[in-house]
């Protein structure tokens, strides 16, 4: 067992200090039940992006921090993968409580520490990782298999077995959605977890490993702060590893997926998207207008995979689409994310800023585009330093300009007008991803047509709903491999089938 960090510091009791939790939860992992530095005794800064002020520091995990998560692992999960299925996933269902008792205290940390508003996006994601837990941990009589008709005197049945330890690597933007979508299925299957959080958001989901570890045995979840190359690929490198589930760029799930090849073992990729939304003359206008702003995920600065970022609209009612979308991202307040008042909070890290800027400035100054501000900078001075960038909604784009291409992860959509379904559904399905797509139409005949033609993994008509637990997500092209949120997810992605025959004859 490494040493471990006397966790006095560490509050017991949910507590809505999240300046305190933050620097209690600093500069450690949690490996095998306990809070522990990062051996080479290293760690970095957390920063919250609305103020630019430090609030914390991370353990910097290397590969010895690494070996020891993922050695206690293996040896936690083989009495774990004893206990009965339903008995485990009691134990999950019952970390959910422990969430559900903490929700208030979590989404003001990830708040803090992320700069994403409280009212709109942090308590939403809090309480999501609830409701995850609650989900798979009724799952466990589910893991079935099937009898095989063989042979007369012979009995041939599957049987679904844990892999092993599971290595979950988890990006800054939804990090306790997407972490929760990948523990909670990995542990009722019977797996062990060991983490890597992102770099930019480790406290909270260190927090949510502490609490869980409350209900869990040591060491079936473990979990690591770090950077990429440094503590990311030795996890998927590591040789009792035997699954990776990633959420992150495409570059990155490409260097992931390389790394688990050579081990030949599963892997399961989250990357990006650009996902179109395609709107008819005939829809319910202001429920297609509420479906367009909440699909932009502007509430989350647009760092999101699947944000409608390409919005393809009928051309009789392009202008009056354009312009009552604008008036409702004005009316928008863009401030403090720990404000009830407040809809839209920081852009995540100084890089994305750059980066998110330097889409905006390119069009604006792509000839012919139109490029409207949207919503107020905050006037509060304790903000000055804070990342804001002003919403734009964009219009006269050519098709191949990078606004269009690539995936931005910023406040910025892209409106077409579009003449004909054929030609829409062409553009929506010009581009490198496949991640989510939506159709707002009063046609449902049409709607059902296109929705089989639209490549997507998740294709909605006349709403766009974000990750719902039971409902199975994930791309196809550059936006992934395999699925998650389901049941299929838990059986097919981190469970493996063995054949076992009988013969009585
Ligand atoms: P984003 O653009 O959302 O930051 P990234 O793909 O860069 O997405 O990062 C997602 C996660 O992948 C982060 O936890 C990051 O530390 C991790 N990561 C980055 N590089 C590597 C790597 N070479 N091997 C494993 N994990 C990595």
């Amino acid at each position: 067992m490494p040493d471990s960090v006397p966790s006095q510091a560490v509050p017991q009791d949910p507590t809505l200090d999240q300046a305190a939790l933050a620097r209690a939860l600093s500069g450690r992992h949690f490996i095998g039940g306990a809070f522990v530095p990062a051996r080479s005794g290293r760690s970095f800064a957390v920063v919250n992006p609305a103020t630019g002020l430090e609030i914390g520091a991370a353990a910097e995990g290397d590969a010895a921090d690494v070996d020891a998560a993922v050695t206690n692992a293996a040896a936690a999960q083989k009495d774990w993968a004893k206990l009965p299925a339903r008995k485990r996933g009691a134990l999950v269902a019952a970390c959910a409580a422990v969430i559900r008792a903490h929700v208030e205290e979590l989404a003001r940390l990830i708040a803090f520490e992320t700069g994403k508003a409280l009212r709109t996006e942090s308590r939403v994601e809090a309480n999501t990782v609830a409701d995850i837990l609650e989900f798979f941990g009724g799952l466990g009589s589910e893991l079935k298999g099937e009898s095989v008709p063989f042979a007369p005197g012979v009995l041939s049945v599957t049987v679904r077995e844990p892999l092993g330890v599971v290595g979950a690597i988890i990006p800054w933007n939804v990090p306790l959605l997407l972490m929760a979508l990948k523990i909670a299925p990995a542990l009722v299957a019977g797996n062990a977890v060991v983490v890597k959080s992102a770099e930019e958001a480790p406290l909270t989901v260190l927090r949510i490993c502490e609490l869980m570890n409350r209900v869990l045995p040591a060491g079936v979840f473990n979990i690591l702060s770090g950077f990429g190359p440094e503590c990311g690929a030795p996890l998927v490198a590591h040789k009792l590893v035997r699954k990776v589930t990633f959420t992150g760029s495409v570059e990155v799930g490409r260097i992931v997926a390389k790394a688990a090849a050579e081990k030949i073992i599963p892997v399961t990729l989250e990357l990006g998207g650009k996902s179109p939304m395609l709107v008819f003359a005939d829809c319910d206008f202001e429920k297609t207008v509420t479906g367009a702003v909440t699909s932009m995920r502007f509430t989350r600065q647009g760092q999101s995979c699947t944000a409608a970022s390409r919005i393809y609209v009928e051309r009789p009612i392009f202008d009056r689409f354009v312009d009552a979308l604008a008036a409702r991202v004005d009316a928008m307040v863009m401030g403090d994310p720990l404000d009830e008042k407040t809809d839209i909070g920081t852009i995540i890290s100084p890089e994305q800023f750059d980066k998110v800027s330097g889409f905006i400035a390119e069009g604006l100054a792509t000839e012919g585009a139109v490029g409207r501000a949207c919503a107020a900078m905050p006037e509060d001075a304790g903000l000055r330093k804070g990342l804001f960038i002003r919403p734009y909604i964009f219009t006269h784009l050519p098709a191949d300009s990078r606004l269009v291409r690539q995936e931005i992860f910023g406040p910025v959509t892209c409106v077409f007008p579009f003449d004909d379904a054929e030609t829409a559904l062409a553009e929506a399905n010009d581009s490198e991803y496949g991640l989510a797509a939506s159709l707002w139409t009063n046609n449902l005949k049409r709607g059902l047509e296109l929705a089989h033609r639209l490549e997507a993994g998740l294709v909605q008509i006349n709403q766009n709903l974000v990750v719902q637990a039971n409902l199975s997500y994930g791309g196809v092209k550059s936006s992934g491999l395999g699925k998650e949120a389901s049941l299929e997810s838990m059986l097919e992605h981190f469970m493996h089938k063995k054949t076992i025959m009988v013969n009585y004859s």
